[in-house]
This record gives C-alpha cells, sequence and structure tokens, in this order.
C-alpha cells in the first residue's frame, strides 16, 4: 500500500465574514496517484488545496505531510516537499520566463545562495517537460493564458516536489496542450510524485485520475474511482441537472456530455 504523502484529517474552516464553511473533510494524496478534486462553483475545491498547502490554517483538524504535522515544518522545507500552484497566478509580473522557472529553484539554494550548473539544468528540463523552453526569453506577462499556466507548472516542478496541488491548471488550455499536461501528470505520479489537482473537466479526470473526489456545499460527499464518480446520478445530485454520463468509445471508463434538456434526461446511467 502506497504511503500518504499528503493527509487532511478532519479539517473545518471559515473565512472571517463569511458564513459559510469547509466542514470535516478528510483526504489523503498517495505517492504514484492522481486525485481529482471536482464540484460545482463554489463548493470549497480551491479551499481545501489553500488549506492543504498551508496557505490557510484550518480552525480545527490535522493536516501531515510525508508523515509530519505540517504546522512543524519550515516554509522551506515544505516547499522542498510541496508545490502548489494557486487557481489565479499575478498575471503582470516583469520577469522573463526564464526567471519565473528559476524561482522555483530558490527553496534549494544552498550557499551564496546562486543557481549553479545543476539547478540551471533543472530548470531547462522543466521547461522541456511543459515545452515552454521557446518562450523562455519571452515577458511572463505577455503569455498568453495557456502558455502562462504552463510556465507556472514548470517553476513548481523545478521546486523537485514530491507532492503537487494543483488548482485549475489548465482552465485556459486547448485540448491538445491540456491532454500534453495529463500525460506529463501521469509520468510524475509513475515516478513516485503524489498529484491533487482540481479541474472542471470531467471527461479529463475520468481518463486521467485515478481517483476523484467529489465536494458539494464545503464536504467531500463521495471519493473513489472514476466509475464510481462519473455517473448521472452523482454527478446531478451535486451539479444539477443537464449531464449525461456515456461510456468513453475505447477505454472502459465513463464520459459526461451535456444534455439539450434542462431535465433529468434520458439516460439514468446508474
Ligand atoms: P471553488 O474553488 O470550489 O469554486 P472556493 O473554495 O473558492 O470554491 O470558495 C468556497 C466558498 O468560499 C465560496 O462561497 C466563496 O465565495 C467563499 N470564499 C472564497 N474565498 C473567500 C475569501 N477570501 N473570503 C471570504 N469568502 C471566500
Ligand atoms: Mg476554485
Amino acid at each position: 500500500m502506497a504511503q500518504d504523502l499528503l493527509k487532511l484529517s478532519k479539517v473545518t474552516f471559515r473565512y472571517p465574514d463569511n458564513p459559510w464553511k469547509l466542514d470535516q473533510c478528510s483526504l489523503s494524496l498517495k505517492a504514484g496517484e492522481i486525485k481529482a478534486i471536482i464540484g460545482p462553483n463554489g463548493s470549497g475545491k480551491s479551499t481545501l488545496l489553500k488549506l492543504a498547502a498551508h496557505v490557510i490554517k484550518p480552525g480545527s483538524g490535522t493536516i501531515f505531510l510525508d508523515g509530519r504535522e505540517i504546522t512543524t515544518i519550515s516554509n522551506r522545507q515544505r516547499a522542498r516537499v510541496l508545490g502548489y500552484l494557486p487557481q489565479h497566478v499575478q498575471t503582470h509580473l516583469d520577469y522573463t520566463v526564464g526567471e519565473v522557472v528559476s524561482m522555483g529553484r530558490f527553496a534549494r539554494l544552498r550557499g551564496a545562495g546562486f543557481l549553479d550548473a545543476g539547478d540551471l539544468a533543472i530548470v531547462e528540463k522543466c521547461l522541456e517537460q511543459t515545452r515552454t523552453s521557446h518562450l523562455k526569453d519571452r515577458s511572463f506577462s505577455n503569455l498568453s493564458g495557456g502558455e502562462r499556466q504552463r510556465v507556472v507548472l514548470a517553476s513548481v516542478l523545478a521546486q523537485e516536489p514530491r507532492v503537487l496541488l494543483l488548482d485549475e491548471p489548465t482552465s485556459a488550455m486547448d485540448m491538445h496542450h491540456e491532454v500534453s499536461f495529463f500525460h506529463l501528470l501521469t509520468g510524475l505520479v509513475r515516478e513516485g510524485m503524489a498529484v491533487g489537482v482540481v479541474t472542471h473537466d470531467l471527461n479529463i479526470a475520468s481518463v486521467f485520475a485515478h481517483a476523484l473526489t467529489l465536494m458539494h456545499d464545503g464536504v467531500i460527499v463521495e471519493e473513489g474511482p472514476p466509475k464510481q464518480i462519473i455517473t448521472a446520478k452523482v454527478l446531478r445530485e451535486a451539479y444539477g441537472p443537464g449531464i449525461e454520463v456515456v461510456e468513453h468509445p475505447t477505454m472502459d471508463t465513463p464520459m459526461v456530455f451535456p444534455s439539450p434538456k434542462e431535465s433529468m434526461g434520458s439516460r439514468e446511467n446508474s
């Protein structure tokens, strides 16, 4: 049984001046696993990821990173284990792409704090992995949304984390780049990484994720393999009507389609 690299246990959180709460959420990410976190707008996906990344602190509950309580780990040490890509990244950074990716090495620097040949080689590798080498000298702020998302992933990968938390990392990507991105994640988890990724693309989640965590109104309502979560019944309960589920034409996995009717649709599919 693979080890839990990240474990949230009964985590509860409230924003100041907002009655909404994230309630008793438990989540674990294992080495070798892509877990997709799905759910309607405002269900708490980004809040859960921010808690997991220690960007915000829970009101109650505990979070363990690589077997240690996350509050006992220094920021620098945490950045060597955990890479977090937030939903909204600052876009007006006055840096080149190469510089943005190099910043990912900061948590790893020793001695005088300069990037050595080994660091630069890792930066190059991360640019190649995310197919952004040709953008290296471009200004980050002038990139398209999808290019920017690939560069930010390169920067997070340059940390060489063992746990990756990605919040809608492909929301601005065309289908080819989105599929490439998830192929890259598949390769990374095969090498032992643990990935938690928030996405609204249920079909991508169904094809690439080992498990799906479905959130609704601040709680985790269900978790399991794609076949258990991507059903018309489960999805309509969380998202509402307008969703049809069928089989992928060449894979043994469910696919989601929009229903032309507002009503419950023709195919119950469990
Ligand atoms: P999701 O990522 O699933 O769309 P979020 O986790 O961003 O949802 O938000 C969950 C709820 O918390 C929403 O009702 C949202 O309006 C609220 N919320 C998010 N961020 C803040 C904040 N900084 N202050 C107050 N409320 C917030
Ligand atoms: Mg969000």
